[in-house]
């Protein structure tokens, strides 16, 4: 595949645009392959990437049953962190930022990812004790964060209002190298990548059942009929739990709808991304000008892929008590995903009861941040057998009570 460039935007442009080769093919499906990924969202696509760059595993299918990048890869607030409190999670998820700071160079596709901060405001005595803490334990990881003062707060993002009626800021937590990416582009620069790899990535095509035979994984059924494999990756966010039903083993997740909202589109106002846990909401502004504002999960497990006004009516109370100067502002859209929740907050990547299925899902409501990191270790997991990143996210922390505690430290897991 030819390499985008300026100069091949300039020789494009001389023959209005005509010579641009496709992004990646549509294949029709191979009888086998050396694995199959099911779902080609971030964490699907990075994985088949890694497969092939870092372990030469280049027969590989990614099967998909709508359009790549469609499910949660492309329906989140794109915010990138790694200021997580436990070992593990600091590990994975900053191993990920800093795939994220030269994924426009390995991919050659520009992911817009802008590093342009990340506070996380403390709003009671008990979020400024957690975040000096996650702060302490960031330094021992090797992750740069400092809790800074209101007036720094103040500093860095001039239109907040100290004062809510409610809470008051009383500091932050800030990660000045997280921000945002665009989420479509980084699903659109690891499909090309894998494309031009040799791998076929079969969209509109449903997997709809694993067949075993021995307690191995032989293949899947899927839409357009059967497709062989030994190696079996299953990376399908909200589904998980059906296709865990399919192969015949259970998963500790629950599936939510999470909602987000844009408002109209406005002067450049905020140039870093503020999340108020304690009011429950966040916001950062889009290249566009919108302002991208993120809300909560639905209390109760559904697949409606939309959400409730019940939601939106909070997230904006809440973000107008710490952004008085958006009260006007006017809704552009709203839209929902199915986030997959386990009861620690921390993601599964692991071997499964059946020889040869692997599962990677449980990165509920923050997963975007660690789509890199995610696909590094799964695919090392895949093609070895062990990965150093993915050792503790196993399925037996459940049962033996190993669990790695995030929902108390990130407050909202975005
Ligand atoms: C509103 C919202 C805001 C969010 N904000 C953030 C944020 O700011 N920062 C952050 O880090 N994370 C955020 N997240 C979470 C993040 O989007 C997800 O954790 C992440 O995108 C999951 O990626 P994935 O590749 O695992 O799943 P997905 O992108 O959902 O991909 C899974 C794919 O599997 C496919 N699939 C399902 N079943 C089958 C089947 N039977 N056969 C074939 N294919 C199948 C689906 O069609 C889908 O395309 C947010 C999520 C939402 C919904």
């Amino acid at each position: 595949m030819r390499r985008y460039s300026a100069f091949a935007i300039a020789r494009e442009a001389a023959r209005y645009h005509q010579g641009w080769e496709r992004a990646w093919a549509s294949p029709e499906p191979k009888k086998s392959y050396d694995a199959i990924i099911v779902g080609a969202g971030g964490h699907g696509l990075a994985t088949a990437f890694y497969l092939g760059k870092n372990f030469g595993i280049t027969n590989v299918a990614v099967i998909e049953k709508g359009w790549l990048g469609g499910g949660n890869t492309g329906r989140n607030t794109t915010i990138i962190r790694s200021n997580y409190l436990q070992d593990a999670s600091a590990a994975i998820y900053e191993k990920a930022r800093s795939l994220y700071e030269t994924m426009s160079q390995d991919l050659n596709y520009n992911v817009m990812f802008s590093p342009r901060g990340v506070i996380m405001l403390a709003q009671t005595h008990h979020e400024v004790r957690g975040y000096q803490r996650t702060a302490h334990a960031n330094a021992l990881q090797g992750v740069k964060t400092e809790f800074i003062s209101p007036q720094r707060v103040k500093e860095i993002v001039p239109i907040i209002n100290l004062d809510g009626p409610r809470y008051p800021v009383l500091g932050g937590l800030w990660q000045a190298r997280g921000g945002t990416a665009r989420h479509d582009a980084v699903a659109w620069g690891y499909a090309r990548a894998c494309s031009d790899m040799g791998m076929d990535i079969i969209q509109k095509t449903e997997v709809t059942g694993v067949r075993k035979e021995n307690g191995a994984v032989v293949g899947v059924e899927t839409s357009r009929g059967f497709i062989g494999t030994k190696k079996l990756g299953i990376v399908v966010a909200g589904h998980s739990g059906v296709l865990a039903d399919m192969a015949g083993f259970r998963l500790p997740v629950e599936s939510v709808a999470l909602q987000a909202l844009v408002s109209e589109p406005i002067k450049p106002c905020m140039d870093c991304v503020v999340m108020a846990n304690t009011v429950h909401g966040y916001m950062s502004q889009s290249d566009k000008g919108e302002m991208v504002i993120g809300g909560g999960a639905d209390g109760y497990n559904n697949y409606t892929q939309r959400g409730s006004f019940h939601h939106i009516e909070e997230t904006v109370r809440a973000l107008i008590e710490t952004f008085p100067m958006i009260s006007r502002l006017k809704q552009l859209r709203q839209w929902g995903g199915i986030v997959d929740m386990t009861g620690d907050r921390s993601p599964i990547l692991s071997k499964t009861p059946v020889e040869g299925v692997f599962i990677n899902c449980g990165w509920g409501t923050g997963g975007f941040k660690a789509i890199p990191g995610s696909g590094w270790g799964f695919a090392e997991l895949m093609a070895r057998g062990y990965s150093p990143l993915t050792a503790e996210f196993g399925l037996n922390r459940f049962k033996e009570g190993r669990f790695i505690d995030e929902s108390v430290a990130a407050g909202v897991a975005h």
